[in-house]
């Protein structure tokens, strides 16, 4: 197993738990058996995995020997236990000559909606990013909020609405709000016929999210599911849909499972990045392929990266993604 540092350029920067940020910094795992390789990759983040350094210590212990596969814990560190079993899935679906998809499921679907992301901005300039949207076929858009007052992103959400007619809205609130505030905010999304706000509350505030369901927009959570499990999310009934990173989930096959215990118990899940490079945004893009996922994923990041480590495989075409048509994840990242 090879493990190459990688450092991608954001086109803008990206902000974390941790502060603004303005590259990706990961790594590259190659797996060679005989004329077949498999690629993983591992791009952690602050505030959803472990950090860069842990990472790479995870794997240069796999890589050299010090340390079974198997004991990378997917919990402790998520994005080292992607990437290791990513490579061993690329180069299995390759050796098979399938793609990751039809290796995690035997039936899959080959393209999946996906939404644009309105970052936070001004009343004026989110609608015209709305409106770009729609003109490049999105049929979901989703509104960052949370940065500004209630009131003003009730605004901008207002104009978004008003600027693209009737698709499907999505707000995303990153933990940002007191319960006062997420009530006021559910009460004015109602009116504006907003299909899910994502994480209103702090992640681990699973009664909170409980109460704010049932009150006409659905309560979906993201930072919660790394930071309590799925067992807590559904013992509570926090939430109508659950968001997937498989970076921050440990891996494809562990995102996977999760996705089918939540809609065993009527919780949609979505598929999202954690703005990661070519190789885990299709190994995403498979994973919600072989969930045969009808709601728009997050998967549409490609341009947030200024570099990347491949030709994109899958580009967006009219709001959607498809397979690459070639075997494992399908990326070409070439002879490094
Ligand atoms: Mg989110």
């Amino acid at each position: 197993m090879k493990v190459e540092p990688f450092s991608l350029s954001l086109s803008e920067p990206l902000a974390t738990a941790a502060g603004d940020i303005g590259s990706r910094e990961g790594f590259l795992v190659t797996l060679q058996d005989d004329e077949v390789r498999g690629v993983g990759e591992a791009t952690p983040l602050a505030g959803w995995t472990e950090s860069f350094e842990e990472c790479e210590r995870a794997l240069r212990a796999v890589a050299n020997g010090d340390r079974d596969r198997a004991e990378l814990d997917p919990t402790e560190t998520p994005a080292a236990a992607h990437a290791v079993e990513l490579a061993h899935a690329d180069l299995a679906a390759r050796e098979r000559a399938v793609p990751l998809a039809e290796w995690l499921a035997e039936g899959y679907r080959t393209s999946v909606p996906v939404n644009a992301t309105i970052g936070d901005a001004e009343v004026e300039a989110a609608a015209e990013a709305a409106r770009n949207a729609v003109e490049d076929g999105f049929e979901t858009v989703k509104v960052k909020v949370g940065v500004r007052s209630v009131e003003a992103d009730l605004e901008r959400v207002r104009a978004v609405r008003e600027a693209v007619g009737d698709i499907d809205l999505r707000v995303d609130a990153n933990g940002a709000w007191s319960r006062p505030e997420a009530t006021r905010a559910i009460e004015g999304l109602t009116d504006l016929s907003v299909s899910y706000v994502e994480q209103p509350l702090a992640a681990d505030d699973l009664t909170g999210h409980a109460a704010l369901r049932d009150r006409g927009v659905g309560i979906a959570l993201d930072e919660s599911l790394p930071e309590r499990g799925v067992d807590s999310i559904l013992e509570t009934d926090a939430a109508d849909g659950l968001v997937l990173k498989p970076m921050a989930l440990g891996g494809v096959h562990r995102a996977r499972e999760i996705a089918l215990r939540a809609r065993d118990r009527g919780v949609d899940p979505v598929v999202t990045t954690t703005i990661d490079g070519a190789v885990a945004r299709t190994a995403a893009l498979h994973l919600a392929a072989s969930l045969g996922i009808e709601r728009a994923c997050g998967l549409a990041t490609a341009d947030r990266l200024a570099a990347d480590l491949a030709v994109d495989p899958a580009p967006v075409k009219d709001g959607r993604m498809s397979l690459p048509d070639a075997p494992g994840i399908g990326v070409d990242i070439g002879i490094r």
